[in-house]
């Protein structure tokens, strides 16, 4: 059986991903005075599957896996978000991240709609060979919904490039010819866009620069803690360090953290996962909880992880001057109010870690014409949407005196329900 997430009792703080995008969405549009219908409209997903996929384990016994696929909102162009392999996967998680990738797509501009995908299962717990059915077994679920004009999907939580390989040429044997745009965040060697694997962290890292420059801090030296060791967290601690200067003192992944003042070498720690499979209990480090990390008086926190990690309960603890949120959704909406009344800069999910969908967007472009950019091409034109997105973005909070995430769904809701619009939906 399904199951949609549990919402929490009214006196408690709703944790339902799905209720707090539509949350945000909903101060947005009051503060638009959007069109009612608009409103109703752009609060629910547009289209939405959900299927079982079996798969032949390696026993030679097959176990039935459910996924997901949700279509939120394809006025600006096609369907575009990542699939998710997580064993809390639920369709309400699915719903608010293809919520956040509509926004996401609008805040950046990129002709572009929002979706998202997902299976129930833990992918550390299969084969290879188990997971390359799956996967197979995802794409024929789905086949007759994407394609470069419908909805390309793209890694996220537990998928990396090897499966987006899988499910790409699962595609070609499908419909019998080569697409190599109907699925981005491939391999170079299939059609991966140079620059797309660091491009989340690296989108996000180009937005702390310029908060620094509004805010007249600077980051060399400044210390750094980031919540997440896998892409996005990996290569924030990188870029951190080599475009921005800073000294990250602390990471974590999903068995605990590490914390040392004098800084945390990339390549050791990257090294010391690989043999342990987890960054705790790394020579010269002291292990701290994800709940500590998050509270500690560093200048950049990273959340890079999962949703809901900063909320009312840790949210007045926070010392960071600014958190770069490239997880989707750490923030509930009674924190973000903590945190703007308490003068924390808050770079949004959808602004800050829209750097992935941006290269995801260079990759599409790229597999059209068949030819391909240099790193440094993809780097430079990153850099070109990410800062202008993130000036639209601070100059509306200005403007109208809100915080970040309310000035970012301002901008972006506004650009959909003009799309919306233009096409004589609503
Ligand atoms: P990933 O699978 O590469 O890494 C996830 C990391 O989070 C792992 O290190 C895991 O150990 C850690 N983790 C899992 N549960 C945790 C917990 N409870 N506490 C602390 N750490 C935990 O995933 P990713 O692609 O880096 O995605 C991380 C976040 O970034 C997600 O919110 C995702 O939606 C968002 N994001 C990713 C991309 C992308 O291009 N990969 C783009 C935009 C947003």
């Amino acid at each position: 059986m399904l199951r949609d997430t549990p919402t929490q009792g009214s006196s408690k703080e709703s944790l339902n991903p799905f209720e707090i995008a539509q949350a945000q969405l909903d101060g947005a549009a009051e503060i638009l005075q959007l069109e009612p219908e608009m409103h109703a409209f752009l609060r629910q997903p547009m289209r939405e599957f959900r299927f079982t996929i079996p798969v032949r384990m390696d026993s030679g016994r097959s176990r039935v896996f459910q996924g997901f696929r949700v279509q939120y909102n394809d006025a600006r162009g096609p369907g575009k978000g990542g699939i998710r392999f997580h064993p809390d996967e639920t369709i309400d998680t699915v719903r608010a991240l293809a919520a956040w990738m509509t926004w996401k797509t609008a805040v950046v501009n990129i002709p572009l709609g929002g979706a998202k995908g997902g299976i129930i299962c833990d992918p550390r717990l299969l084969s290879q060979s188990e997971l390359e059915r799956l996967s197979r077994g995802y794409m024929r679920a789905i086949v007759r919904f994407v394609g470069i004009t419908k909805d390309v999907p793209a890694p996220d939580v537990y998928t990396n490039p090897q499966i987006m390989a899988w499910m790409m040429d699962e595609y070609r044997v499908l419909v019998g010819h080569h697409e190599p745009g109907v699925i981005t965040g491939k391999p170079l060697e299939l059609g991966g866009s140079a620059g797309r694997s660091d491009a989340t962290a690296r989108g996000g890292i180009y937005t702390v620069r310029e908060t620094a420059s509004v805010l007249g801090l600077d980051l060399k030296g400044a210390t750094a803690a980031i919540q997440g060791f896998g892409n996005a967290g990996q290569f924030a601690h990188k870029l951190a360090v080599e475009l921005l200067g800073q000294v990250v003192i602390a990471v974590s992944d999903s068995r605990g953290g590490i914390i040392d003042k004098d800084g945390l070498d990339f390549d050791a720690v990257v090294a010391h996962k690989a043999k342990t499979g987890s960054v705790i209990d790394f020579p010269s480090a002291q292990n701290i909880s994800n709940a500590e990390l998050l509270e500690l008086d560093v200048v950049v926190l990273y959340p890079s992880a999962l949703e809901n990690v900063i909320t009312a309960e840790n949210a007045a603890n926070i010392k960071a001057k600014i958190v770069a949120e490239l997880a989707n959704g750490p923030t509930t909406p009674a924190a973000d109010e903590i945190l703007y009344r308490n003068g924390v800069y808050v770079i949004p999910d959808f602004l800050c870690n829209a750097g992935g969908v941006t290269v995801s967007y260079f990759e599409m472009v790229q597999n059209s014409y068949q030819y391909y950019w240099e790193e440094k091409l993809a780097h430079s034109r990153l850099d070109q949407k990410m800062t202008k997105a993130f000036y639209d973005v601070h100059r509306m909070a200005e403007a109208k005196k809100v915080n970040n995430r309310v000035a970012a769904y301002l901008v972006s809701v506004e650009r959909v329900a003009q799309a919306v619009r233009l096409r004589g939906w609503i």
